[in-house]
């Protein structure tokens, strides 16, 4: 049973929602200052994804970890209440996720997903920054897939100075 009001609903997605604004901004700017010109908001392509470099056919998915479910992830924290219905609407989330990872994948596209975790918190520039450089370095080569997490990472290597 879904006990959630229209008025609670909607107050959860906005703070959600403004929250996970930001990262994929952050990535697009860091993408720019390295000489990326890209598309936004790629309505042509599956899944609309947040960065598109068809120069490259390669995209770039900034997930935030609670709308997408990102697993195991410490930062994937579920509202204390109504959790039936979040899990059963982030569960909708992976699914489009996947179809539209999927769908890309048959078109040759390469896909890159950046988890909110891997650029949140503490050192923020220096994560948005690294993430960028590991985006630049996977864009020049022939990898289809390129998973950026903060979570399995080890915090020492995040620390280390950009170069
Ligand atoms: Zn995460």
């Amino acid at each position: 049973m879904d006990t959630v009001t229209p008025e609670q609903r909607k107050k959860t997605m906005a703070a959600v929602h403004s929250k996970n604004t930001m990262p994929e901004i952050l990535i697009r700017k860091a993408l720019f200052a390295r000489g990326y010109r890209y598309r936004i908001d790629y309505k042509k392509l599956p899944g609309r994804p947040d960065v598109a470099l068809p120069r490259y056919h390669a995209v770039v998915f900034v997930h935030g970890c609670f709308w997408h479910g990102h697993a195991g992830c410490p930062n994937f924290r579920l509202p204390q209440s109504n959790q039936e219905y979040w899990i059963a609407k982030i569960d909708r989330n992976r699914k489009r996720d996947g179809d539209a990872l999927n769908h890309l994948h048959a078109l040759n596209w390469r896909v890159c997903v950046v988890w909110e975790c891997a650029i949140h918190g503490k050192n923020k520039k220096m994560k948005v920054s690294q993430a960028a450089a590991k985006i630049s370095e996977w864009l020049k080569s022939d990898a289809v897939w390129l998973e950026i997490s903060g979570w399995n990472v080890d915090e020492k290597q995040l620390l280390q100075p950009v170069t």
